[in-house]
């Protein structure tokens, strides 16, 4: 009965959101999804990385301002939040961060590096409830994982984060999901599909693949290292439909159909600039100094120090930065989080999309040894 209300709600919230993007003078629905971006700190300097190469904020939100914002946030409705940096756990206060978003019964995904997983984080990890945990894997091995995350021996630290936290979701149950996020560019291209083979055999859950995002990252250094050149075409062709095929016979990528179909072409430079952007009217980013973003590469629009956080959400300074993105004048990224809702709103995309979802439920059911 209350998934069915669930499901009633969000359909309802997706489909009004649908209504404001289209022009009509609706206020917009809750957003659906709210990213946390914790801290801009960070243990590692992966070389392509622009979180990293921030000025450390002085001024971060403590645990009683994250108590309250998320208070406002659960009001407004919101029942999803991935928190992010930076490392999130370069915060000695995460695990009360956490807890304050567990208290208030929110769905909760955890993004990290995995090198400051140790079993005690585990253990609170899997104790508080967190329902999801996404460790960055961006090679098969250390010699192209640590490459590009710039140090030596962060391979074997996120192979560890990843079997201790399957090893606490058998015994436990908790996190729910373990995931693997993988970072696409020229550096591993061709090795994709032997991370999600890797993912696999070490049991994780899901498996979710992002091309390198250089829209919002303009004075990229690396740019003509990492970026797909002409001659890469047939490659990237080839790893695409690998990933396709894998897809729809393990059900362990996430990534949709249509965002691995857009983001070979994105490699190429076309078609994913046609794709209507729903940041701001679905999703929600908040920074570890207040500032809220309909994303990152949109500015802010107002401060949680000074403002409710529905009154910045509902506020004509929002509605007219969501006129901006529905109209495309943005940095016309393809970030994942982003993208994929966007693609969910497309009606090319909108049916596989959902159907590739009910899809995957039915496969795990009837799988629960393969995924
Ligand atoms: S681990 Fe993440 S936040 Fe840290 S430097 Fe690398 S990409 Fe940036
Ligand atoms: S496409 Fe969307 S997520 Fe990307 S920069 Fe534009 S508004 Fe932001």
């Amino acid at each position: 009965m209350f998934d069915g209300l669930a499901i009633t709600h969000e359909l309802w919230k997706f489909l009004h959101s649908h209504f404001v993007h289209a022009g009509l003078p609706l206020r917009a629905p809750a957003p659906s999804q709210v990213i946390l971006f914790v801290t801009s700190q960070c243990n590692l300097r992966c070389p392509i990385c622009r979180v990293s190469r921030r000025a450390t904020s002085r001024n971060v939100l403590q645990v009683a301002d994250y108590e309250a914002v998320l208070r406002d946030l659960a009001k407004l409705g919101v029942r999803y939040v991935s928190l992010t940096g930076g490392e999130p756990l370069m915060r000695t206060d995460l695990f009360d961060i956490l807890k304050r978003v567990k208290d208030l019964g929110l769905t909760c995904h955890l993004n990290t590096n995995g090198a400051l997983l140790h079993e005690r984080e585990i253990g609170l990890i899997a104790a508080l409830g967190v329902d999801g945990v996404t460790v960055g894997l961006d090679g098969p091995t250390a010699a192209v994982h640590d490459r590009v995350r710039g140090r030596q021996g962060v391979f074997a630290e996120a192979l560890r984060a990843v079997t201790g936290l399957v090893a606490i979701r058998n015994k436990h149950g908790m996190p729910k999901q373990v995931g693997i996020g993988t970072t696409v560019l020229r550096w591993n291209l061709d090795q994709v599909p032997d991370i999600v083979d890797l993912g696999k055999r070490l049991g994780v859950d899901k498996v979710r693949v992002q091309p390198i995002d250089l829209a919002s990252v303009p004075d990229c250094r690396l740019r003509d290292d990492v970026w797909m050149r002409e001659e890469d075409y047939p490659l990237v062709d080839r790893v695409f439909s690998d990933l396709l095929r894998i897809r729809r016979q393990t059900g362990l990528i996430t990534s949709s159909e249509g965002y691995l179909r857009i983001s070979k072409e994105y490699f190429k430079g076309r078609l994913y600039r046609d794709i209507p952007c729903y940041a701001g009217y679905s999703t929600l980013v908040l920074d570890e100094e207040g500032n809220v973003f309909p994303c990152f590469a949109v500015g802010s629009v107002g401060n949680v120090r000074r403002d409710s956080v529905a009154d910045i959400w509902f506020s004509d300074r929002f509605r007219a930065v969501r006129r901006d993105i529905a109209a495309g004048r943005c940095a016309k990224c393809w970030v994942s989080c982003h993208a994929e809702v966007s693609l969910l709103h497309h009606p090319r995309y909108a049916l596989s999309t959902g159907l590739a979802m009910m899809r995957r439920k039915i496969f795990r059911r009837r799988n629960p040894d393969r995924v």
